[in-house]
């Protein structure tokens, strides 16, 4: 992937996470795109993104 981001509306399900540590962390508050996130790993990034309930994972591949 080129880039990988997460617009506003987080609900801190933490599936993101669970699915894709090496890129996603979650806090209590929002989840957030870690700032080592290794961007190679397609397919959980594609996975997380529809993993995601409130579809705010989006990514440019
Ligand atoms: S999967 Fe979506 S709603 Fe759940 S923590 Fe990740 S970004 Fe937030």
């Amino acid at each position: 992937m080129k880039k990988v981001w997460i617009a506003p509306g987080c609900i801190v399900c933490r599936a993101c996470e669970d699915l894709c540590p090496d890129v996603f962390t979650v806090d209590e508050i929002s989840a957030e795109v870690r700032s080592d996130a290794d961007l190679s790993s397609r397919d959980s990034i594609e996975e997380a993104a529809q993993a995601c309930p409130v579809d705010v994972i989006n990514y440019q591949s």
